[in-house]
């Protein structure tokens, strides 16, 4: 894949880049081993000065690193400004968060004949993160902000159609004031990748992206015995019980779909509901979906721009032309939208059975399936026989539901009577294909540390 900046919205190819010589990626590497050298050594209280000034960087710049997001993949500009805020929020919460969680933990020194007994989190050194376009600013920060707070150096692979937002994320931490080279992007290709994580002085690596990236850069970290994180794809189920609120379920389940454009990991993509409450569910869902505004990510009414690539756009489309092949039903939508650029129509489809590629897969777009179900168990069946496990969703006000919904639903994310979301308060991560390991809190932050016992006699 060419790196290079094109608008979505227009399919205008804007800026081209040449990846790294061998030479200039031998000089990064170096760079940041020297930079981890010295910055491991900084105090806590430091790192959390730094992370507060690219908090005040990114508050400065909102509104021109907006815009380049929304012109680099298509989210909406409003959507894109949200997602400025929610990098300064989580670069001030481990500023204010994360010195605590560096201190030692004592243990029972007695207990192990010992006059002192603890555990330090030291970092662990230089980390690959390898990241995706959808969050382009977020998914970055999600693992820089913890990254530098520890006393880790990142090196960003990031998508090949976002290089300006790649190369932004250098800058912010340049303009902060951190030591040289602690941050930096690599413009490479992914065929690049597996020498970057066999050199020795890359220590881990993190990936969000699709599974099959996952299970090469699992494969290559496995070999060169190295930790990863993943965090991959997802096909939330998203359940509606007849004691749920149905108008505020369904005008959630629409932002759950369609939000960025439908292309978040933790979109709701299968939607349960119970037959009791179907029709009136159905109804409200796609009235709402119908009056969504589609068009130019930079107005302000728009509230679905386009699909971030073409070839993306080409996969929904085809997903959606293959349910309809062998059965199922467009309520709304199902169609290109007719005017340049790569959009999409937010679709419902009902009908969906096994036989149909979406029903094993991840759509990434705005296309919504909808089941009905008899039963909370079924609807749980279904869910859990997907591949993935991300986030999920109950809607009930049944304190027994929700208590079998948090019990048996195969995810790493269980939120009820609300939109799955991320937030620097709460670990994040999946199970199954979705990967392993978890991002932010303190979770996030030690996935990259090495918890050293200390034993004094
Ligand atoms: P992708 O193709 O896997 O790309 C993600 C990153 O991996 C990019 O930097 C890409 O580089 C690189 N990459 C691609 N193929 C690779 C390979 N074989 N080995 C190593 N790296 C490789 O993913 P995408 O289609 O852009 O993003 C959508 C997927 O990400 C969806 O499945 C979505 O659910 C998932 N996602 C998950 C989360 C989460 O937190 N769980 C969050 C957001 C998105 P190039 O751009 O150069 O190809």
């Amino acid at each position: 894949m060419a790196i290079a900046t094109v608008n979505p919205a227009t399919g205008e190819t804007l800026k081209t880049y040449e990846p790294l010589t061998d030479e200039a990626l031998e000089d990064k590497l170096a760079r940041a081993a020297t930079a981890w050298a010295s910055y491991r050594r900084t105090s806590a209280e430091q790192r959390a000065g730094w992370l507060r000034g690219a908090a005040d960087v990114l508050d400065a710049d909102a509104d021109t690193v907006a815009e380049l997001m929304t012109t680099e993949m298509g989210k909406t500009l409003a959507s894109a400004k949200a997602e400025v805020a929610k990098c300064a929020k989580a670069l001030r919460w481990y500023a204010e968060h994360g010195p605590a969680m560096l201190e030692p933990e004592r243990k029972d020194a007695e207990a192990v004949k010992a006059n002192e007994a603890y555990v330090v989190y030291q970092p662990i050194g230089v980390v690959l993160a390898i990241m995706p376009w959808n969050f382009p600013l977020w998914q970055a920060m999600r693992f820089a902000a913890p990254a530098l707070m520890a006393g880790n150096v990142g090196l960003l692979k990031h998508a090949s159609n976002v290089p300006q937002t790649a190369l932004y994320l250098e800058e912010i931490f340049r303009k902060a004031g951190f030591p040289e080279d602690v941050f930096q992007t690599l413009l490479i290709g992914s065929g690049t990748i597996e020498r970057v994580l066999r050199d020795d002085r890359v220590a881990a690596a993190t990936l969000t992206g699709s599974a099959p990236a996952g299970q090469s850069v699992a494969s290559i970290a496995g070999d060169a015995l190295k930790p990863t994180v993943l965090e991959l794809g997802g096909s939330d189920p998203f359940i509606v019980m007849p004691s749920a609120h149905l108008d505020k379920a369904a005008e959630v389940a629409v932002t759950a779909r369609n939000q960025n454009n439908g292309q978040s990991c933790i979109a709701a993509k299968r939607f349960f509901v119970h037959r009791d409450v179907a029709e009136e569910f159905t109804r409200l869902f796609a009235e709402k979906i119908a009056a969504l505004t589609v068009g130019d990510p930079m107005d302000p009414d728009t509230q679905v721009g386009p699909l971030a690539t073409e070839s993306g756009r080409d996969d929904v489309e085809r997903y959606v032309q293959d349910a309809v092949d062998k059965g199922a039903t467009v309520l709304v939508g199902g169609t290109r939208v007719d005017r340049p650029g790569w959009f999409y129509a937010p679709t419902l489809l009902t009908g969906i059975t096994p036989e149909m590629d979406l029903y094993f897969e991840e759509v990434f777009g705005p296309v919504a399936a909808l089941f009905t179900v008899d039963s909370l168990d079924e609807a749980i069946e279904i869910a859990n026989s997907h591949p993935y496990g991300l986030g999920a969703n109950l809607w009930s006000e049944d304190e027994d539901e929700r208590t079998q919904f948090i019990r048996d639903i195969a995810s790493g994310l269980a939120f009820v009577n609300g939109m799955v979301t991320s937030y620097p308060e709460l670990p994040f991560g999946g199970v199954k294909q979705s990967g392993y390991g978890r991002e932010l809190t303190e979770l996030g932050m030690r996935e990259f540390m090495n918890a050293k016992t200390v034993w004094i006699g």
